[in-house]
Protein backbone atom coordinates (compact mmCIF):
# COMPACT_ATOMS: atom_id res chain seq x y z
CA UNK A 1 0.00 0.00 0.00
CA UNK A 2 1.40 3.51 -0.57
CA UNK A 3 0.30 6.57 0.78
CA UNK A 4 0.84 9.97 -0.45
CA UNK A 5 0.10 12.70 2.74
CA UNK A 6 -0.19 15.10 -0.09
CA UNK A 7 -3.18 13.66 -1.37
CA UNK A 8 -4.46 13.52 1.22
CA UNK A 9 -3.74 16.88 2.37
CA UNK A 10 -2.73 16.13 5.79
CA UNK A 11 -2.99 19.09 8.13
CA UNK A 12 -2.98 20.18 11.43
CA UNK A 13 -5.94 21.04 12.87
CA UNK A 14 -5.43 22.92 16.97
CA UNK A 15 -8.15 24.34 19.16
CA UNK A 16 -7.47 28.02 20.52
CA UNK A 17 -9.97 28.49 22.64
CA UNK A 18 -8.06 26.46 24.83
CA UNK A 19 -5.05 29.41 26.35
CA UNK A 20 -2.18 28.41 23.83
CA UNK A 21 -1.73 28.83 20.24
CA UNK A 22 -0.36 25.63 18.34
CA UNK A 23 3.10 26.73 17.35
CA UNK A 24 5.53 25.43 14.78
CA UNK A 25 8.66 26.83 13.81
CA UNK A 26 7.62 26.61 10.35
CA UNK A 27 4.83 29.26 10.88
CA UNK A 28 7.66 31.89 11.13
CA UNK A 29 9.48 30.89 8.09
CA UNK A 30 7.62 33.98 6.42
CA UNK A 31 7.75 36.05 8.86
CA UNK A 32 11.99 35.64 8.72
CA UNK A 33 12.07 36.92 5.33
CA UNK A 34 10.00 39.88 5.47
CA UNK A 35 12.21 42.89 5.95
CA UNK A 36 10.48 46.61 5.15
CA UNK A 37 13.11 49.70 3.30
CA UNK A 38 12.48 51.65 6.61
CA UNK A 39 11.71 50.63 10.70
CA UNK A 40 8.05 49.68 10.28
CA UNK A 41 7.58 46.62 12.27
CA UNK A 42 6.65 46.55 16.03
CA UNK A 43 7.36 43.39 18.30
CA UNK A 44 6.27 42.74 21.86
CA UNK A 45 7.00 40.40 24.04
CA UNK A 46 4.46 40.51 27.21
CA UNK A 47 5.68 38.07 30.05
CA UNK A 48 1.48 37.57 31.33
CA UNK A 49 0.18 36.17 33.61
CA UNK A 50 -3.80 36.09 33.52
CA UNK A 51 -3.83 38.55 37.32
CA UNK A 52 -1.96 41.24 35.31
CA UNK A 53 -4.17 40.97 32.00
CA UNK A 54 -7.36 41.79 34.69
CA UNK A 55 -5.91 44.95 36.44
CA UNK A 56 -4.18 46.20 33.02
CA UNK A 57 -0.70 45.58 34.27
CA UNK A 58 0.15 44.76 31.23
CA UNK A 59 -1.16 47.41 28.82
CA UNK A 60 1.10 49.75 31.81
CA UNK A 61 3.94 47.38 31.19
CA UNK A 62 4.05 48.07 27.72
CA UNK A 63 3.30 51.53 27.66
CA UNK A 64 6.42 51.78 29.51
CA UNK A 65 9.05 49.84 27.16
CA UNK A 66 7.54 51.77 24.66
CA UNK A 67 8.17 54.85 26.09
CA UNK A 68 11.79 54.39 25.15
CA UNK A 69 11.33 54.08 21.67
CA UNK A 70 9.05 57.03 21.53
CA UNK A 71 12.28 59.38 22.97
CA UNK A 72 14.68 58.26 20.58
CA UNK A 73 12.41 58.25 17.58
CA UNK A 74 13.01 61.70 16.22
CA UNK A 75 11.49 61.54 12.63
CA UNK A 76 7.66 62.86 13.23
CA UNK A 77 6.62 60.69 10.83
CA UNK A 78 8.39 57.65 12.09
CA UNK A 79 6.98 58.00 15.32
CA UNK A 80 3.34 58.60 14.06
CA UNK A 81 3.58 54.87 12.34
CA UNK A 82 5.38 53.46 15.85
CA UNK A 83 2.49 54.93 17.80
CA UNK A 84 0.18 53.14 15.68
CA UNK A 85 0.95 50.13 16.07
CA UNK A 86 1.37 50.52 19.19
CA UNK A 87 -2.35 51.59 19.52
CA UNK A 88 -3.52 48.99 17.80
CA UNK A 89 -1.30 46.44 20.28
CA UNK A 90 -2.69 48.38 23.27
CA UNK A 91 -6.37 47.62 21.53
CA UNK A 92 -5.89 44.00 20.99
CA UNK A 93 -4.72 43.90 24.83
CA UNK A 94 -8.02 46.23 25.99
CA UNK A 95 -10.78 44.33 23.98
CA UNK A 96 -9.72 41.09 22.24
CA UNK A 97 -6.95 38.93 24.90
CA UNK A 98 -8.80 36.80 26.68
CA UNK A 99 -6.95 33.47 27.50
CA UNK A 100 -3.42 35.20 28.03
CA UNK A 101 -1.45 32.07 28.13
CA UNK A 102 2.32 32.27 29.84
CA UNK A 103 3.44 35.16 27.32
CA UNK A 104 2.57 36.85 24.65
CA UNK A 105 4.20 37.48 21.37
CA UNK A 106 2.90 40.26 18.84
CA UNK A 107 4.55 41.20 15.74
CA UNK A 108 2.47 43.65 14.14
CA UNK A 109 3.15 46.30 10.64
CA UNK A 110 0.55 48.17 8.84
CA UNK A 111 2.85 48.38 5.86
CA UNK A 112 3.71 44.83 5.98
CA UNK A 113 0.36 43.97 6.19
CA UNK A 114 1.34 42.09 9.37
CA UNK A 115 -0.81 41.12 12.03
CA UNK A 116 0.51 38.40 14.53
CA UNK A 117 -0.40 37.50 18.67
CA UNK A 118 0.56 34.02 19.82
CA UNK A 119 0.04 33.22 23.21
CA UNK A 120 2.74 31.11 24.54
CA UNK A 121 2.96 28.46 27.46
CA UNK A 122 6.69 29.32 28.89
CA UNK A 123 7.70 32.64 30.03
CA UNK A 124 9.18 34.99 28.01
CA UNK A 125 11.25 38.30 29.27
CA UNK A 126 9.20 41.33 27.85
CA UNK A 127 10.17 43.47 25.40
CA UNK A 128 9.52 46.07 22.90
CA UNK A 129 11.34 46.42 19.44
CA UNK A 130 10.93 48.69 16.74
CA UNK A 131 13.17 47.36 13.58
CA UNK A 132 12.79 46.79 9.76
CA UNK A 133 11.53 42.94 10.56
CA UNK A 134 10.21 41.41 12.97
CA UNK A 135 11.89 40.40 15.92
CA UNK A 136 11.90 36.83 16.08
CA UNK A 137 14.84 35.45 17.96
CA UNK A 138 13.52 35.11 21.32
CA UNK A 139 10.53 33.23 20.40
CA UNK A 140 13.22 31.02 18.35
CA UNK A 141 15.42 30.72 21.28
CA UNK A 142 12.39 29.47 23.16
CA UNK A 143 10.79 27.26 20.48
CA UNK A 144 14.40 25.37 20.02
CA UNK A 145 14.33 24.34 23.58
CA UNK A 146 11.10 21.99 23.17
CA UNK A 147 10.90 18.57 21.14
CA UNK A 148 7.93 17.32 18.65
CA UNK A 149 5.92 14.82 19.65
CA UNK A 150 3.86 12.70 17.28
CA UNK A 151 1.22 10.74 18.65
CA UNK A 152 -0.58 7.67 17.73
CA UNK A 153 -3.52 6.61 19.51
CA UNK A 154 -5.01 3.02 17.90
CA UNK A 155 -7.95 0.60 18.45
CA UNK A 156 -8.47 -2.14 16.28
CA UNK A 157 -10.46 -0.23 13.62
CA UNK A 158 -9.43 3.39 13.98
CA UNK A 159 -6.14 5.62 14.33
CA UNK A 160 -5.97 8.76 15.03
CA UNK A 161 -2.37 11.32 14.89
CA UNK A 162 -1.33 13.96 16.72
CA UNK A 163 1.48 16.53 17.22
CA UNK A 164 2.60 17.95 20.57
CA UNK A 165 4.52 20.68 21.23
CA UNK A 166 5.78 23.18 23.62
CA UNK A 167 2.76 22.33 25.73
CA UNK A 168 0.01 21.96 23.06
CA UNK A 169 -1.60 20.01 20.60
CA UNK A 170 -2.65 19.60 17.36
CA UNK A 171 -4.81 16.84 15.49
CA UNK A 172 -3.97 15.95 11.94
CA UNK A 173 -6.97 16.25 9.72
CA UNK A 174 -7.60 13.23 8.97
CA UNK A 175 -8.31 9.42 10.62
CA UNK A 176 -7.45 6.13 9.60
CA UNK A 177 -10.44 3.64 9.05
CA UNK A 178 -10.63 0.54 8.26
CA UNK A 179 -13.29 -1.71 8.19
CA UNK A 180 -12.67 -4.80 10.73
CA UNK A 181 -15.52 -7.59 11.06
CA UNK A 182 -16.98 -7.97 14.32
CA UNK A 183 -15.78 -11.12 16.18
CA UNK A 184 -19.45 -12.59 17.01
CA UNK A 185 -21.33 -12.47 14.24
CA UNK A 186 -20.06 -15.39 12.49
CA UNK A 187 -22.63 -15.87 9.62
CA UNK A 188 -22.18 -19.28 7.93
CA UNK A 189 -18.28 -19.18 8.23
CA UNK A 190 -16.27 -21.81 10.20
CA UNK A 191 -14.74 -20.46 13.51
CA UNK A 192 -11.21 -20.69 12.21
CA UNK A 193 -11.87 -19.25 8.72
CA UNK A 194 -13.86 -16.87 10.41
CA UNK A 195 -10.79 -15.68 12.68
CA UNK A 196 -8.31 -15.51 9.70
CA UNK A 197 -10.47 -13.21 8.12
CA UNK A 198 -10.61 -10.53 11.02
CA UNK A 199 -6.85 -10.75 11.37
CA UNK A 200 -6.21 -10.01 8.10
CA UNK A 201 -8.23 -7.23 8.04
CA UNK A 202 -6.64 -6.03 12.07
CA UNK A 203 -3.34 -6.77 10.91
CA UNK A 204 -3.94 -4.66 7.62
CA UNK A 205 -5.32 -1.61 9.72
CA UNK A 206 -2.28 -1.89 12.12
CA UNK A 207 0.15 -2.00 9.27
CA UNK A 208 -1.51 1.09 7.45
CA UNK A 209 -1.26 2.71 10.72
CA UNK A 210 2.31 2.15 11.34
CA UNK A 211 3.14 3.30 8.27
CA UNK A 212 1.34 6.77 8.22
CA UNK A 213 3.16 7.12 11.35
CA UNK A 214 6.04 6.74 9.49
CA UNK A 215 5.63 9.14 7.05
CA UNK A 216 4.04 11.55 9.41
CA UNK A 217 7.18 11.73 11.53
CA UNK A 218 9.53 11.80 9.17
CA UNK A 219 7.72 14.79 7.17
CA UNK A 220 6.97 16.34 10.58
CA UNK A 221 10.37 15.79 12.26
CA UNK A 222 9.01 14.14 14.96
CA UNK A 223 11.37 13.73 17.81
CA UNK A 224 9.59 11.53 20.57
CA UNK A 225 6.98 9.65 19.87
CA UNK A 226 3.91 8.34 22.05
CA UNK A 227 1.80 5.06 21.18
CA UNK A 228 -1.76 5.63 22.76
CA UNK A 229 -4.85 2.70 23.64
CA UNK A 230 -4.76 -0.60 24.83
CA UNK A 231 -1.94 -2.25 25.80
CA UNK A 232 -2.45 -4.90 23.28
CA UNK A 233 -3.33 -2.85 19.94
CA UNK A 234 -0.38 -0.43 20.72
CA UNK A 235 2.01 -3.50 20.94
CA UNK A 236 0.58 -4.46 17.40
CA UNK A 237 1.11 -1.12 15.70
CA UNK A 238 4.51 -1.12 17.47
CA UNK A 239 5.66 -4.02 15.80
CA UNK A 240 5.46 -2.73 12.14
CA UNK A 241 7.03 0.77 13.27
CA UNK A 242 10.06 1.22 11.15
CA UNK A 243 13.38 0.29 14.14
CA UNK A 244 14.06 3.89 13.75
CA UNK A 245 10.66 5.50 14.65
CA UNK A 246 10.89 2.35 17.70
CA UNK A 247 13.78 4.02 18.77
CA UNK A 248 11.77 6.90 19.22
CA UNK A 249 8.97 5.79 21.31
CA UNK A 250 9.10 7.54 24.85
CA UNK A 251 5.98 5.98 26.31
CA UNK A 252 2.66 3.90 25.84
CA UNK A 253 -0.28 5.04 27.60
CA UNK A 254 -3.72 4.10 27.56
CA UNK A 255 -6.22 5.50 26.46
CA UNK A 256 -9.75 5.15 24.33
CA UNK A 257 -10.04 6.15 20.53
CA UNK A 258 -12.84 8.75 21.40
CA UNK A 259 -10.63 10.54 24.31
CA UNK A 260 -10.84 14.31 23.10
CA UNK A 261 -7.98 16.22 22.26
CA UNK A 262 -7.53 17.70 26.02
CA UNK A 263 -7.29 14.21 27.51
CA UNK A 264 -4.85 13.02 24.71
CA UNK A 265 -2.92 16.97 25.60
CA UNK A 266 -3.19 16.40 29.37
CA UNK A 267 -1.65 12.51 29.21
CA UNK A 268 1.08 13.37 27.44
CA UNK A 269 2.04 16.31 28.84
CA UNK A 270 2.45 14.74 31.94
CA UNK A 271 4.60 12.24 29.94
CA UNK A 272 6.49 14.88 28.36
CA UNK A 273 7.40 16.47 31.74
CA UNK A 274 8.55 13.56 33.46
CA UNK A 275 11.24 13.12 30.58
CA UNK A 276 11.98 16.70 30.71
CA UNK A 277 12.58 16.32 34.63
CA UNK A 278 14.70 13.53 33.94
CA UNK A 279 16.49 14.90 30.96
CA UNK A 280 17.44 18.33 33.54
CA UNK A 281 18.55 16.03 36.29
CA UNK A 282 21.01 14.29 34.05
CA UNK A 283 22.54 17.50 32.68
CA UNK A 284 22.95 19.04 35.51
CA UNK A 285 24.82 16.77 37.15
CA UNK A 286 26.86 16.30 33.93
CA UNK A 287 27.55 19.73 34.01
CA UNK A 288 28.81 19.70 37.68
CA UNK A 289 30.48 16.64 37.81
CA UNK A 290 32.80 18.13 34.65
CA UNK A 291 33.35 21.20 36.21
CA UNK A 292 34.35 19.61 39.46
CA UNK A 293 36.87 17.23 37.62
CA UNK A 294 38.36 20.05 35.56
CA UNK A 295 37.02 18.70 32.81
CA UNK A 296 34.55 19.99 30.23
CA UNK A 297 32.41 21.54 32.33
CA UNK A 298 32.38 25.11 33.43
CA UNK A 299 30.10 26.94 36.18
CA UNK A 300 28.95 30.82 36.95
CA UNK A 301 29.10 33.71 34.53
CA UNK A 302 33.13 34.59 33.72
CA UNK A 303 33.70 31.15 32.63
CA UNK A 304 30.51 30.78 31.02
CA UNK A 305 30.52 33.84 29.10
CA UNK A 306 34.35 33.36 27.94
CA UNK A 307 33.32 29.50 26.64
CA UNK A 308 30.39 31.49 25.01
CA UNK A 309 32.52 34.24 23.19
CA UNK A 310 35.06 31.20 22.24
CA UNK A 311 31.93 29.46 20.61
CA UNK A 312 33.19 26.39 22.73
CA UNK A 313 29.22 26.33 24.51
CA UNK A 314 28.14 22.61 23.58
CA UNK A 315 25.19 22.77 26.04
CA UNK A 316 24.24 26.13 28.10
CA UNK A 317 22.34 24.84 31.53
CA UNK A 318 19.91 27.86 32.79
CA UNK A 319 17.88 27.91 35.35
CA UNK A 320 14.16 29.43 34.33
CA UNK A 321 14.05 32.73 34.96
CA UNK A 322 17.55 33.79 35.22
CA UNK A 323 18.86 36.96 33.81
CA UNK A 324 21.75 39.20 34.85
CA UNK A 325 22.90 42.94 33.87
CA UNK A 326 25.94 43.09 32.18
CA UNK A 327 28.15 44.87 28.57
CA UNK A 328 27.77 43.75 25.55
CA UNK A 329 31.16 44.80 23.15
CA UNK A 330 30.26 46.90 19.87
CA UNK A 331 33.18 45.37 18.62
CA UNK A 332 33.17 41.81 19.14
CA UNK A 333 29.96 41.17 20.65
CA UNK A 334 31.80 39.48 23.75
CA UNK A 335 29.72 39.61 26.75
CA UNK A 336 30.73 40.37 30.48
CA UNK A 337 28.43 40.14 33.41
CA UNK A 338 27.92 42.64 36.51
CA UNK A 339 30.23 40.98 38.92
CA UNK A 340 33.14 42.45 39.47
CA UNK A 341 33.46 45.71 42.40
CA UNK A 342 34.32 48.15 39.47
CA UNK A 343 32.95 47.85 35.85
CA UNK A 344 35.68 46.52 33.47
CA UNK A 345 37.15 49.76 31.12
CA UNK A 346 37.22 47.75 27.59
CA UNK A 347 36.03 44.58 26.40
CA UNK A 348 38.22 41.96 28.39
CA UNK A 349 38.00 39.88 24.75
CA UNK A 350 39.59 42.30 22.13
CA UNK A 351 39.94 45.83 24.33
CA UNK A 352 36.77 47.13 22.26
CA UNK A 353 34.23 49.51 23.69
CA UNK A 354 31.41 48.05 25.99
CA UNK A 355 27.78 49.20 26.15
CA UNK A 356 25.65 48.56 29.21
CA UNK A 357 22.86 45.65 28.10
CA UNK A 358 20.08 44.74 30.28
CA UNK A 359 20.34 40.96 30.07
CA UNK A 360 23.40 39.00 29.32
CA UNK A 361 21.99 35.52 29.75
CA UNK A 362 19.70 36.55 26.76
CA UNK A 363 22.00 37.38 24.39
CA UNK A 364 24.03 34.46 25.49
CA UNK A 365 21.66 32.13 24.89
CA UNK A 366 20.68 33.32 21.60
CA UNK A 367 24.68 32.87 20.62
CA UNK A 368 25.05 29.47 21.81
CA UNK A 369 22.37 28.70 19.14
CA UNK A 370 24.30 30.44 16.85
CA UNK A 371 27.66 28.50 16.95
CA UNK A 372 24.73 25.11 17.10
CA UNK A 373 24.82 24.53 20.67
CA UNK A 374 21.83 23.52 22.43
CA UNK A 375 19.86 25.29 26.27
CA UNK A 376 18.59 23.51 28.90
CA UNK A 377 16.45 25.88 30.52
CA UNK A 378 15.92 24.38 34.42
CA UNK A 379 12.32 24.09 35.08
CA UNK A 380 12.34 21.39 37.44
CA UNK A 381 13.34 20.78 40.82
CA UNK A 382 16.60 20.95 39.59
CA UNK A 383 16.42 24.80 38.91
CA UNK A 384 17.13 25.92 42.90
CA UNK A 385 20.13 23.14 43.06
CA UNK A 386 21.60 24.72 40.20
CA UNK A 387 21.52 28.23 41.05
CA UNK A 388 23.30 27.64 44.57
CA UNK A 389 26.19 25.58 42.99
CA UNK A 390 26.84 27.55 39.75
CA UNK A 391 23.79 29.91 38.80
CA UNK A 392 24.59 29.15 35.39
CA UNK A 393 26.72 26.28 33.78
CA UNK A 394 27.56 24.98 30.38
CA UNK A 395 29.19 21.84 28.45
CA UNK A 396 31.75 22.13 26.17
CA UNK A 397 32.46 21.11 23.07
CA UNK A 398 36.56 20.73 23.98
ZN1 LIG B 1 35.35 42.79 22.30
Amino acid sequence: MAINLEELQVELIGDDERGFDFLLPDALKPLAKLELPQRGVLSAYLDITPEQVATGKVRLKLKNMARSWQESITDKQERRAFDEELARIEEYLTYELKEPGRSLVIFSSKPANLWRAYRVPVPIRTRVVWDERPYLRPLLTVMDEYERYGVVLVSREETRFFLFYMGEIAEYSFSLHDYVPNRHKQGGWSQARFQRHVDDHALHHFRSSAEIAARLAERDNWQRVVLMGTEENVARVKEYLPKAIQERVAGEIPASINDNINTIRDKVMKLEQEIERQTEARRVEAVITAAEKGQNGVLGYADVLLAVQEGRVDLLVVPEGLSHPGWECTQCGGLVADILAEPPKACPYCGGTLKEVEDVVDLAMQKVLDTGGTIEVLRGPTRDTFLKEGIIGALLRY
